[in-house]
């Protein structure tokens, strides 16, 4: 590491800053603010260093620097763009062993400044060595999105948790875990909604539940059924983010890809409930009974399922077992793989002019299902809609017999998406007639898409060929 990390406390103490321009005076307003005593020395600064001055909040020297400015100084800050002016101040620095940072002249500074994110008592640093300033200033942006508004009052009433644990008896081990897992827990969210009820139970429970160690039944966890989006695991909601990192059991389905299980907590249970359950009879009851039996133990479950709960998902029954064993339960909606393989395909499920509808249909059910069912789906298409067909890989061959059957045109525009989403994503177009010959070879999961918005791609991919090569 070139840098040591520390937040310095300046209370009191003497620093010098030469040149008062724009980024003098807002180090002199930081400065200030950390109630340094601050000189200031320039022959003509800036408008407010001297209201500054005036107001008796700094001492300004208004001449050039001399030798001998620096006496009693802590640290020193340059800021000035007079390079000759800036090597005397470090010369001087050097001799006395005085932290000296020279703006915009790595060479020459002692400590540097990291870009900053702050939020009441929460400060985060950020630093690349002085190497990417540019980057320091993105990432600031970023975490400043990530923490949230609310992460000031957060933070008061983790300390208040923090003093309320005192009293309680427990030893230094138990009232960490206690933190972590109210930090975990979905404490950040009852804050941002100001719910000042929920915080109180939220707190008090975790409390008791590590006073006791027992099972206790008024203090039940919940279930998150959380959406993790068609493949990407940058396609999970932010909601749903939050919900997998706060989980102490996380039950997933096969779909869900591994890297977006990295999120969840070093401690938590990650159970594939897909693998580890099989394809039994009752499998899904056995989901409701680990739901529920965790939740019972005063666990918050993610219930974390591929696309969308709610698309084929089984989030229904999932949502109504909950219910019924009087669990409580959030629903977080995720992307659909209906839409998003599609889309990342450069296929729109609707297009103005082109289709006004579409319709998400299982193809599962191919080999059964009534073939008015279809019937349904042929006169969207001949209308001019699109027919996404989910689970319809396998069946591929009886899905074109039934439409076909139904009077589909053969010529209709048809697509397969296999892996969408992901880096390995394999596009098949054709079609009716020929989607099954095109598709040999790719492997699921997979979406089909029937309809004239199939022809879009072309005309997206050629937009988006020209758009790339005048931006070379
Ligand atoms: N609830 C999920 C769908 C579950 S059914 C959702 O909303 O996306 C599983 C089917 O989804 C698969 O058979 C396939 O048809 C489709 N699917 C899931 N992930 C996919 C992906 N990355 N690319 C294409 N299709 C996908």
């Amino acid at each position: 590491m070139k840098y040591f990390p520390a937040f310095l406390r300046l209370e009191g103490r003497s620093v010098v800053l030469v040149g008062a321009g724009d980024v003098g005076r807002r180090r002199a307003e930081q400065l200030l603010d950390c109630g340094a005593r601050l000189s200031v020395i320039d022959p003509s600064p800036a408008g407010p260093v001297r209201e500054a001055a005036r107001a008796g909040r700094l001492t300004l020297v208004e001449r050039p620097f001399r030798t001998g400015d620096l006496d009693g100084a802590v640290l020193v800050f340059v800021a000035t763009d007079d390079p000759e002016v800036n090597r005397s101040v470090w010369t001087e620095a050097r001799a006395r062993e005085v932290p000296i940072n020279v703006a915009d002249d790595p060479s020459k500074c002692d400590f540097i400044v990291p870009a900053l994110v702050e939020r009441g008592d929460l400060t985060v640093a950020i630093s690349t060595a002085g190497r990417s300033p540019a980057l320091a200033s993105r990432l600031r942006r970023r975490f400043s999105a990530m923490l949230g508004s609310e992460i000031g009052s957060y933070i008061a009433v983790l300390d208040g948790a923090r003093q309320r644990l005192k009293d309680t008896g427990l030893d230094f081990e138990q009232k960490k875990r206690v933190m972590y897992r109210l930090i975990d827990s979905d404490l950040q969210q009852l804050v941002r909604e100001s719910n000042r009820e929920a915080i109180e139970h939220r707190i008090e429970t975790v409390i008791r539940q590590a006073s006791s160690d027992l099972v206790d039944r008024e203090s039940r966890g919940c279930v998150y059924i959380v959406g993790a989006g068609p493949g990407d695991p940058g396609l999970i909601t932010v909601r749903g983010l939050e919900c997998l990192r706060s989980a102490d059991v996380v039950l997933h389905d096969r779909l869900v890809d591994p890297r977006l299980l990295e999120a969840a907590p070093d401690d938590a249970e990650v159970v594939d409930v897909g693998k580890r359950l099989g394809k039994q009879e009752g499998l899904q009851e056995l989901i409701h009974d680990s739901m529920v039996g965790h939740a019972r133990r005063g666990k918050i479950v993610c219930r974390l399922k591929g696309g969308d709960p709610f698309v084929f998902g089984r989030g229904g029954e999932e949502a109504r077992a909950l219910t019924e064993a009087d669990i409580p339960f959030e629903i977080v909606p995720g992307v659909t793989s209906a839409t998003a393989a599609p889309g990342a395909a450069g296929i729109p499920v609707t297009h103005r002019g082109s289709a006004h509808a579409f319709m998400v249909m299982t193809g599962s059910r191919a080999n059964h299902a009534p073939q008015e069912e279809w019937t349904g789906a042929a006169s969207l298409i001949a209308g001019g809609g699109t027919l996404v067909v989910l689970m319809g890989l396998a069946h591929l061959p009886m899905i074109v017999q039934r439409l076909e059957a139904a009077g589909c045109d053969p010529r209709t525009p048809a697509a397969v998406v296999s892996r969408g989403t992901l880096h390995d994503q394999d596009v098949r177009v054709g079609r009716l007639e020929d989607i099954r010959v095109r598709a040999d070879g790719v492997v699921s999961p997979a979406t089909v898409v029937f309809g004239n918005v199939v022809l879009e791609r072309d005309r997206l991919e050629e937009l988006r060929a020209s758009v790339l090569r005048r931006g070379k």
